[in-house]
């Protein structure tokens, strides 16, 4: 097997909560008393556009929630938004330590808006972990589009064998894996340790597997 020499992460559902799925957005919405059935459908329309970087979030916010007037601001509606962004600190600390032994390059490789993907780079810590962000608001595409992870690769200059692609979702990893990513599919900390070490990317083994349990 080839040496694995660069690692993309997934951020939501990996190293953090999710960003603005459906249970921050379930959240939030409830939290202003805004009826969901419709900022969902007006969500479906625009969320495309928005994660791929070709709307800023007050103008994604005009056509779902300030679509009619409300008694609460845009601000207080993002720092909402904002607060549901929650860190994985053990999965942090793996990223940490794969970055700092300087034998892989990483690199994220996420979808997400450009406001919330800077406030999580920022609140989690991640420009000391990551050389490379390959976010959706950045290069206009989303996953699982493979041409994502072919930009990516391009990014980092790897091939598609000495890579591998860490993400929460096992529909964002098929496409990954045709183009012959090696593929984790994320379940927790621990489990991550250990399949970084099934494909080769030396980390300590998770403490369950050290103890003996
Ligand atoms: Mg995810």
């Amino acid at each position: 097997m080839a040496e694995i020499r660069a690692v993309f992460w997934d951020i939501g559902g990996v190293l953090a909560s999710n960003g603005w799925d459906r249970e921050q957005r379930r959240a939030v919405l409830q939290q202003f008393g805004v009826p969901a059935d419709e900022f969902e459908e007006r969500h479906e329309l625009v969320f495309g556009t928005f994660e791929r970087g070709h709307m800023t979030l007050d103008e994604y916010l005009d056509r779902t929630v300030f679509s009619r007037s409300q008694n609460f601001s845009h601000e207080q509606f993002k720092a909402a938004m904002f607060a549901q962004s929650k860190p994985n600190p053990e999965a942090l600390a793996v990223a940490r330590e794969v970055s700092a032994s300087k034998k892989y390059i990483c690199a994220t490789l996420n979808n997400e808006s450009r406001e919330l993907n800077l406030y999580r780079i920022e609140q989690f810590g991640l420009k000391e972990i990551f050389t490379v962000f390959v976010s959706s608001c950045y290069v206009g595409m989303r996953k699982p589009d493979e041409a994502m992870f072919r930009l990516g690769l391009d990014l980092l200059q790897v091939p598609a064998a000495e890579a591998c692609m860490i993400d929460d979702r096992a529909l964002n990893l098929e496409s990954a894996k045709q183009l012959g990513i090696h593929i984790i599919e994320f379940k927790s900390a621990d489990r991550l340790r250990e399949q970084l070490r099934e494909v080769g990317v030396e980390v300590r083994p998770a403490m369950s597997a050290v103890n003996g349990d």
